[in-house]
Formats: structure tokens, sequence, C-alpha cells
């Protein structure tokens, strides 16, 4: 009797606990989490941070050289034709070809060009040294390289002697035979890699358009979390590694994110405080730990402080059901559980993909491989299986637990089975999703 009456009041605090948001929306939310499950599907789960992503774009002008890996948000042209002066691609000298004789020449040396200097003027019937890269002097229509060259010097003045066939055009790069002036040189939407940057400077852009990535926290919450230098850890304690797979993880795919290093406790004050000083300075908070439904878990409570509505919790998969993202006009909340392979399986197949949306950045769609051997997975969810790559199949890796991490270091990805199947053939084909981008 005493069990029931326990148990009828931790129904009820857990009632009013998840119903003590102010809207309507959010109240039959709460109701729904506590009686319903109300679990999407990863593809649905998809479709809203496709749009909620997209919602949030944003642009800004920033310095060229700041933008390595963000997406452009203007058309670039290029300002001048390139190359802008007809130049030397050799190092020997310019002369005109209707000035040489047929074979054996010999030709006064009157001057030199180089790069950096401004063009000069052939005197007929002489050469110009020049050297590569330099402005093609005004008259001269053949650069010959320096090694069919003989330079002599006669009573103090120089003479270059050649015999070798020559022709006009000869080692020269000419003006504008790579682009004309007011073209364009990069479409809107391209991902601005060194190259790219590298055209921004030759045409000038010091300041580029481009789609604002995020700005993100990764922090974890956890009364068992130590930070990793600790010294005498005790046996009930955890040395902290989510918040630092999640954040590595978006910088290995070319993404910013800071790494809050200490652990926020599992109380209520604490993480609505640590929530909302993180709101104020971060566009996207992504907290691993305390997302479940247990009494010490808070990342519900601090999104409702916030005044976030959840767009969804909970996704019909394995692993990673109880993930979390909610939303305010101004910030956005991802609620990865704490396991370790979930924690990171959730960052590779939903946060990642939303950053791309938020940046206006193609989406990077799994590969299609088959299977190197049978699959079976009965629970009616969408199973997310780590594997290695031998020879074009996928093999999966044994894992022990969600908590498995040391299992994902051997892992190329993993293959995400769909939840109407429990027998996945060897030779079928499934999404992978590989862990980093290379
Ligand atoms: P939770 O989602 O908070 O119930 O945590 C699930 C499991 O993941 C627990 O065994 C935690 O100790 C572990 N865990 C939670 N957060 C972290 C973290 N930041 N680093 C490593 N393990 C964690
Ligand atoms: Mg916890």
């Amino acid at each position: 009797m005493q069990i029931y009456a326990k148990l009828f009041v931790h129904c009820i605090k857990k009632i009013a606990r998840l119903c003590s948001y102010q809207s309507k929306k959010t109240l039959s939310y709460g109701l729904y989490a506590v009686f319903m499950k109300p679990l999407i599907t990863p593809e649905q789960a998809d479709a809203l941070l496709a749009a909620k992503g997209q919602a949030m774009q944003k642009t800004i002008l920033m310095p060229f050289n700041k933008a390595l890996n963000a997406v452009l948000a203007e058309t670039v042209f290029s300002d001048r034709a390139y190359p802008p002066y007809s130049r030397a691609t050799m190092d020997g000298i310019a002369f005109k070809q209707s000035d040489r004789q047929m074979g054996d020449t010999f030709l006064p040396l009157k001057h030199t060009q180089a790069a950096g200097q401004a063009r000069t003027s052939l005197q007929a019937g002489t050469c110009t040294r020049i050297y590569t890269g330099a402005v093609l002097p005004e008259g001269a229509d053949v650069v010959l390289r320096q090694e069919d060259v003989r330079f002599e010097t006669q009573n103090g003045a120089s003479y270059a002697y050649f015999s070798v066939p020559t022709e006009s055009g000869q080692n020269i790069h000419p003006q504008g035979s790579d682009l004309a002036a007011g073209q364009v040189v990069l479409e809107a939407g391209t991902v601005l890699r060194a190259k790219e940057l590298a055209v921004l400077a030759t045409f000038g852009y010091a300041d580029v358009l481009v789609y604002k990535k995020p700005k993100v926290l990764v922090f974890s919450l956890g009364d068992e979390l130590v930070h990793p230098s600790q010294k005498n850890i005790l046996s009930h304690q955890i040395r902290l590694s989510n918040a630092y797979s999640v954040g590595n993880l978006l910088k290995e795919w070319g993404l910013e994110a800071d790494i809050h290093e200490v652990g926020i406790a599992d109380n209520l004050e604490a993480a609505q405080t640590f929530f909302m000083q993180a709101s104020i300075n971060y566009d996207l908070l992504i907290s691993t730990g305390g997302v479940s439904v247990g009494d010490t878990d808070h990342v519900l409570a601090a999104c409702k402080y916030l005044n976030a509505t959840p767009l969804f919790h909970g996704i019909s998969q394995r692993p990673g059901k109880p993930l979390l993202f909610a939303a305010t006009p101004k910030v956005c909340i991802f609620g990865l559980p704490g396991n370790p392979v979930s924690a990171y399986v959730c960052t590779l197949r939903y946060v990642l993909p939303f950053l791309r949306h938020c940046a206006n950045q193609a989406s990077n769609p799994p590969d299609l491989i088959s299977l190197g051997s049978k699959v079976y997975f009965k629970p009616e969810l969408t199973y997310f299986l780590p594997v290695k790559v031998a020879r074009k199949v996928v093999e999966p890796l044994p894992t022990n637990t969600s908590g498995d991490l040391f299992s994902l270091t051997k892992a190329y990805g993993v293959v995400e089975l769909p939840s109407h199947l429990s027998t996945f053939e060897a030779g079928s084909s499934w999404p992978v999703w590989k862990f980093s981008p290379d």
C-alpha cells in the first residue's frame, strides 16, 4: 500500500514538473511526454530541423581571411581581366619576332623587366632581359627562355645570342586569357575553401558576405563528471568526455564550437542558471546528459526556464532515443543524451545537418553502402549501428552499450537501419553516416 502511495506521489510530482509550462502548447507537450511518449521518426526530426535551421539563417560581412569554410552569400565578380597584363612565363629575353634573323641571331640587350616594374618599351631591333611574371614590354611578342640564350658583353655593351627557332606568342600568358573583367567567378552558395579565399583576395574582396555560423556552446550535465585533469578520481566519478567529443566532431566538419570543460551539477537551479547565461552569448546550446525523465534530469526544465518550445523530445531510434530539440526565437538547444555513443551519433546525425541548414550549406547525404553480413534488430526503432569499411562493404562492429565509446574509435561511421524491418540481409544497401569528412 505504501509503495502505491509513493508511486502515486512520484507520478503527481512528475506530471506537475512536466506540466509547468505556461503556454497551452507546451502544457500539452508535458502531458504527452508522460503519457504518450511522443517519439518522432528520424525523418520527422530532419524536417523540423531543416525548417528551423533555415529560419535561423543570417548573413554577415566579414574579412575574407576569416571566412574559411563559410558559405558565400553574394556573387563574386572579377574586377579586372586576368591576368591583368600579358606576362612572361619564363626567365629569359623578350623581343619582337620580326626583328630576328633566321638561324643565328645577335640582339643588343637594352633593358630589364622584372615583376613589379611598370611596363617598358622595346627599342626596335633590341631585346629586353625579362623574368617570370614580369609585364611583357610594349612591342615584344616572344619570350625566349634563358637556357637557349648566350649572354655576351662587347666593349661594355650587352648582347644576346641565340639560334633556336622562335614564334610570336611563345612563353607569354596573354592579358585577359583566364578571365575577362566583370565575369562571375564564385556563385553565392559556394563553400569558401582555401582556393576560394585566394580568388576573393585576387579580386579585392577584403570583406565578403557569408552566412553566419551559429555561435555554439557544448557543455555537459552530471554530478559524476570531473575534468580530465583531475587527480585522485573517486570510483563513482567519470571524466567528462562528451563535451570534447561533440565539440571536436563539429570542428572536424569545419564548424566552430566552444567547449565548456566543467560539468554542470544535476540540480535545477544550476541547470537553469547555466542555460540562461549561455543563451545570452550563444545561438546554439548543446548539452549532454540529464535529458531523460528521471528526477536528476533537468535539461527539459532548463529549456522551459528559457521559454524555449520543445520541437521534439524523443526519437524512435537506438541509440539516442531521449534527444531533445527546443528553441526560442533567439536560441536553439539540443539536449543530447549523456551516453557517449548516443551523444556522438546524435551530433553526427542531427546537429551537423542542422548547422548546415543554418549556414545554407548543401546537405551532405550519407552514402548507400551494402552490408557485409546479416544484421538482426528486433525493436521497432531506427537502429544506428557502428560499422567499419572492408572491401567496399560495411561490417558491423560489436559494441557493448551506448556508453561504449571505445568501439567507436575503430568505426568508420554508423549505418542507419530503418525501424520497419528487423532483418537486414548481407548485400542490402543502407545509408552510412561517416564520422569524418575525409
Ligand atoms: P545521462 O544521460 O545523464 O543519464 O547519462 C548517461 C550516462 O552517460 C551516464 O553513465 C553518465 O555518467 C554518462 N555521461 C554523461 N555525461 C557524460 C560526459 N559528459 N562524458 C562522459 N560520460 C557521460
Ligand atoms: Mg546524468
